[in-house]
């Protein structure tokens, strides 16, 4: 068995009672409508046509029997529909928690790579017709085979020459349905990567909406944006086009083959080969056999609206994160905190070329590191290889010793506290967003924390003080404010190295004055590198590191670098004259 179709399949695992369940209703249902034009055939011909004394108790007794299986049928089939759905609904919530687990271990290089619209298409339009094809996929199919064995069954107990002549449609309808069934696959896929397009579209547009306002372009945006839309379109046209032949094709077979029935019946009851009874009964079961024709009509669509988004959701699932733990990983505790860079030699890509070539660095544990140089120089690739959110291409990097590869990618990162010039919050309170640093933390370690990090003045005068919800409309905080957040988060998760890109710009001299004081209260006790693009952090550090072109060109304390007269020299004479 092909591995995805094995994929597929193993999604019905946990409801498998639910299916079978599902499948027997179905089956039960099926003879339930084979079973009422029988009926019918014997009130006709038996008890119609004898006409005993006996007749009315009889046709009486036939439509007691004929409810009942009206009672039957109904509650099968209710069963099918609320359960059957059900189930459909339970493997599409099991794939999306799968995708998003799967997404959550993606590394950077993952994502570096795909549009966030693009993903968030996955969850949305790929598998909103799964749990469809889920259920209506082996019920229908399995509804259609049921039925038409049945009525071929029936049919050929009551005239062989005809059901042969209905039978020779079958051929002729499969290679047609075959036909358009691949016409409508490929339509439908390329109508999903479409509805992704959109999506990224939207998602641009939305994120950039202050730029794309403060600049005017919206026609700008509206013209991409229209273009996508665009695309959609063309896809869904020629979807729709091969869907709308392929249904109405195969309803026109049908509907030819109750033709076929009539002159045929006709002709042979000329013949006196049948009778009026057995053509009403013929014909009856032609009418049912529409029903099956119809569903695996529906089956074909809902297969290939199901499959097309399950095929781009398995290229997604089939990724493996590029960044896992080693198979013989360790799980380290609280470490000292030396790093080690150890010949590093990194670069996103082969195309793009390296970053850091033959980067030789050590940090004692509890130093206090400042990183500096020219911007594009690799500071923030750096401090990103060490929590392994990139891997180094040669060369090694060691944490109390042992390299990073070999610890376990959580425990690593346990360590490491990291607080970024762009600072996210999530949606929800202040409370939270500190939180977020330490989940099980109590109400009084997170403004304690908060007040470490000098965020507490500012929170309290929020309208809601710590439950002010971030996300609500008049909220809103400084860059200063929100990176005082980010410190506060550190502060509750504690760990031994501490990662600081400092804010480059955009805070005001006290927002400058309240991070620094709160992050050289954060530093104590912890090895501290900070990508400095101040010169009053740079001052407080014990070493600084200047990175010139991927590589460490010097490093020293200020006074010695000043007087050594290299980059850092030129650097710093620069800034004093900002
Ligand atoms: P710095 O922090 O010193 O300004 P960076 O480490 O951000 O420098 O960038 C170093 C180089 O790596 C730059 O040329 C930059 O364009 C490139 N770079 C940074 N991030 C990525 C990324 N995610 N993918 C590809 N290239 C990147």
């Amino acid at each position: 068995m092909h591995p995805r179709t094995r994929k597929f399949l193993s999604y019905y695992r946990p409801y498998r009672g639910l299916l079978v369940a599902d499948l027997g209703c179905a089956f039960v249902a099926s003879v339930v409508t084979l079973l009422l034009p029988l009926l019918t055939s014997y009130i006709t011909r038996t008890v119609l046509a004898s006409a005993t004394a006996d007749a009315m108790r009889q046709v009486l007794f036939a439509g007691l029997g004929m409810v009942l299986l009206v009672v039957i049928f109904t509650l099968c089939n209710t069963f099918v529909d609320y359960q059957g759905h059900m189930m459909g609904a339970l493997m599409e919530r099991d794939m999306r928690d799968e995708l998003f687990a799967h997404l959550q271990q993606q590394s950077f290089y993952f994502y570096d790579q795909r549009k966030t619209g693009q993903l968030i298409a996955h969850f949305t339009s790929d598998l909103f017709a799964i749990s469809e094809l889920y259920h209506h996929g082996p019920e229908d199919l399995f509804i259609a085979i049921v039925k038409a064995i049945g009525v071929f069954i029936i049919l050929f107990a009551i005239d062989v020459q005809l059901s042969l002549g209905l039978l020779l449609f079958l051929p002729l309808m499969l290679v047609y349905a075959l036909y358009f069934n691949r016409k409508m696959h490929s339509a439908l896929r390329e109508t999903k990567d479409r509805v992704g397009d959109i999506n990224a579209q939207v998602e641009d547009t939305l994120a950039g909406i202050r730029v794309v306002q403060s600049f005017t372009n919206e026609p700008i945006e509206r013209a991409k944006f229209g273009a996508a839309n665009a695309r959609f379109v063309a896809s869904h046209r020629a979807g729709y086009r091969s869907e709308a032949y392929f249904h109405e094709g195969i309803v026109a077979f049908a509907q030819l083959m109750t033709v076929a029935v009539i002159v045929l019946g006709g002709a042979r009851i000329l013949d006196g080969a049948l009778d009026i009874a057995d053509l009403i009964t013929i014909i009856f079961c032609v009418g049912i056999l529409v029903d099956p024709i119809q569903r695996l009509v529906n089956v074909a669509r809902v297969y290939q609206e199901g499959i097309t988004g399950f095929e781009r959701f398995m290229e997604v699932i089939e990724i493996a994160p590029s960044i896992a733990d080693a198979p013989d990983a360790i799980t380290i505790d609280r470490v000292a905190g030396r790093i080690v860079f150890d010949k590093v030699r990194f670069g996103y890509s082969t195309a793009a070329g390296d970053v850091l070539s033959d980067l030789s660095l050590t940090i004692t544990a509890g130093e206090y590191v400042a990183l500096v140089g020219p911007s594009g120089a690799g500071k923030t690739t750096l401090c990103a290889l060490i929590p392994r959110f990139y891997e180094v291409c040669a060369g090694s990097i060691t944490l109390d010793g042992v390299d990073i590869r070999q610890l376990t990618i959580a425990s690593l990162r346990r360590q490491i506290g990291v607080v970024q010039q762009d600072v996210y919050l999530f949606s929800g309170t202040v409370l939270e967003n500190i939180a977020y640093g330490d989940p099980g933390a109590s109400r009084d370690a997170i403004i304690a924390a908060a007040e470490q990090a000098a965020a507490h003045e500012f929170i309290m005068a929020l309208p809601n003080g710590y439950d002010t919800d971030i996300g609500q409309r008049g909220v809103r905080l400084s860059g200063g404010q929100k990176q005082r957040l980010s410190i506060a988060r550190v502060f509750l998760k504690d760990p031994p190295v501490l990662i600081f890109d400092e804010a480059t710009s955009s805070l005001d001299n006290t927002s400058e004055a309240a991070v620094q004081a709160a992050l050289e209260r954060l530093r104590r006790g912890r090895t501290t590198l900070v990508i400095a693009h101040r010169l009053s952090t740079i001052r407080n550090a014990s070493r600084i590191v200047v990175l010139d072109a991927g590589t460490v060109a010097e490093t020293g304390t200020h006074a010695a670098l000043l007087a050594h007269g290299g980059v850092y020299a030129e650097l710093y004479n620069q800034h004093s004259r900002m």
